[in-house]
């Protein structure tokens, strides 16, 4: 089990007056697909930071299952993230970028082989394993960002906007290939986009940040009947 609790949440940037996020109380069910959706600078990217253990929680709680992890580091959180701008090591393969996490954490060769190619035939980029990412289109790379969070078998995955360097045609297949891998991986994610079709389309339920506070959280279904 690995639901998500976001208990009184908040953050403050050093030097800033102004809170980032501001006493959020969110929770994700064990399995689910939250969209965070809201306007520019309404501190999504900083609360999803906050539950990859990239920021800082100045006040309240952030449970994973059943374990507080307010004060653990990144490594320690069994969470892992997909950047905007994928954040590819432009020197390793496919391969290697996608095995880079699990080797730094000690998973022997073998099993690693065997992970990469599980994640890459899930991903479709068997074909694409030896190549450097100067080498591949954008969506390849964004494939391998996603196959690189995936091989860890993570409990949480967490993405930021991952379709905003796309152009239009492939962001449309790409929204429901991630959908898809979500549902088949039933991993719990915490998705941020500014994109209201994103929002509606791709998560079970959608929460709509303001000011960096929560305003609503409810289904696509409902928010759309309102
Ligand atoms: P969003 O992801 O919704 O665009 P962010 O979480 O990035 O919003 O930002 C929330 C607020 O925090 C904004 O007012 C933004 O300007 C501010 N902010 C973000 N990053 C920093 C930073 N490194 N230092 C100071 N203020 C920041
Ligand atoms: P090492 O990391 O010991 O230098 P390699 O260079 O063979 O070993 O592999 C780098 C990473 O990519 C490892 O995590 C390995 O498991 C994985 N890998 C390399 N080639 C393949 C492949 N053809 N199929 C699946 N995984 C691979």
């Amino acid at each position: 089990m690995a639901g998500i609790h976001l208990d009184d949440v908040t953050h403050r940037y050093q030097g800033s007056d102004a809170v980032a996020v501001d006493t959020l109380n969110l929770d994700i069910a064990d399995g689910e697909f939250l969209v965070l959706v809201g306007p520019s600078g309404c501190g999504k990217s900083t609360t999803l930071r906050m539950l990859a253990g990239l920021e800082s929680v100045e006040q309240g709680h952030i449970y994973i299952g059943d374990k507080d992890v307010t004060d653990l580091p990144p490594t320690k959180r069994d969470v892992a993230m997909v950047f905007q701008n994928y954040a590819l090591y432009p020197n390793m393969t496919v391969a290697e970028n996608m095995g880079f996490a699990l080797r730094n954490a000690g998973v022997p060769k073998s099993e690693r082989k065997a992970k990469v190619a599980e994640a890459a035939r899930m991903l479709d980029l068997e074909q694409l394993l030896h190549r450097k990412p100067a080498r591949l289109s954008g969506g390849q790379r964004q494939r391998v960002a996603m196959g690189r969070a995936i091989v860890r078998h993570p409990k949480v995955f967490c993405m930021d906007e991952p379709l905003s360097n796309l152009d239009a045609k492939l962001r449309v297949s790409t929204r429901s290939q991630i959908a898809a891998l979500q549902r088949r991986l039933g991993v719990t994610t915490m998705y941020v986009t500014h994109d209201q079709v994103e929002a509606m389309t791709m998560g079970d339920r959608v929460a709509v940040l303001n000011g960096g506070k929560l305003q609503q959280a409810d289904t696509p279904r409902a928010l759309y009947d309102d």
